[in-house]
């Protein structure tokens, strides 16, 4: 069983990182491939350009065997829809290998309003990792979808392809890469809420030290 976290990752952060391991070791997946994307469809443009937030992610995963980052969305002219990163990956695994997408608890809030949902859950589980301050189960529509596929136990979605939406106990970690864009912005050190490699590229290139909203 594969997982993928596909994210603006600008920065990449603990918040990103400490859950992912969770799912990886929770789930017991094979690997967790981290997926930035190139053209956020459903928010505005990452500060970063694609090919620091690549760099921030290598650095970031350095030694950890269980994590990979996969590039393909920035390789791709068309904008970043999940949809279609799964069609191409479920290219690559076949029919019959177990996939889950991890999103945070924020980011399924929006899942219905994602391009094709349903065609996305047929490609893939969906992991849902709780996030502070979000409550992934207050929106009615997605409570109906939860009732109708949701899963208890990783067994049970190892057995399956896909189709299935679990949620994950995960470490709760109140980390933003807004929060660090800000802090950034105000002249001060982001330290131990992302890796110190990660903190060194920033420091190192200058990246969100100025504009409005880091
Ligand atoms: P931004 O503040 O720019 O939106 P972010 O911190 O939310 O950045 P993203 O790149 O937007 O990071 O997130 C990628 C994925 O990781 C999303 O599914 C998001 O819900 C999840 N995620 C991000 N931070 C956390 C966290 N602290 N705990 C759990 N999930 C998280
Ligand atoms: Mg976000």
């Amino acid at each position: 069983m594969i997982g993928i976290l596909g994210g603006t990752f600008d920065p990449v952060h603990y918040g990103h990182l400490r859950p992912a391991l969770d799912c990886l070791q929770g789930l017991g997946l094979e690997r967790v491939s981290f997926v930035p994307l190139k053209v956020a469809v459903h928010r505005e443009q990452p500060r970063a350009d694609a090919q620091a937030r690549l760099a921030m992610l290598e650095a970031a995963i350095q030694g950890e065997p269980g994590f990979a980052v996969d590039p393909r969305e920035l390789l791709r002219e068309t904008p970043s829809y999940t949809y279609e990163t799964l069609m191409s990956l479920r290219d690559e695994l076949g029919p019959r290998r177990s996939l889950c997408l991890l999103i945070g608890a924020d980011a399924f809030a929006g899942f219905l309003s994602w391009y094709r949902p349903m065609e996305i859950l047929e490609m893939a589980h969906l992991v849902v990792m709780r996030r502070p301050g979000h409550d992934p189960a207050e929106e009615p529509a997605l409570r109906d979808l939860y009732r109708a596929r949701g899963c208890e136990d990783a067994a049970a979605l190892a057995a399956l392809p896909s189709g299935r939406i679990q949620f994950q106990d995960v470490t709760q970690l109140r980390i933003s890469s807004t929060r660090i864009r800000q802090l950034i912005a105000q002249g001060k050190r982001p330290r131990y809420l992302l890796p110190d490699p990660v903190l060194d590229y920033i420091e190192r290139t200058g990246l969100y030290r100025a504009g409005p909203g880091g």
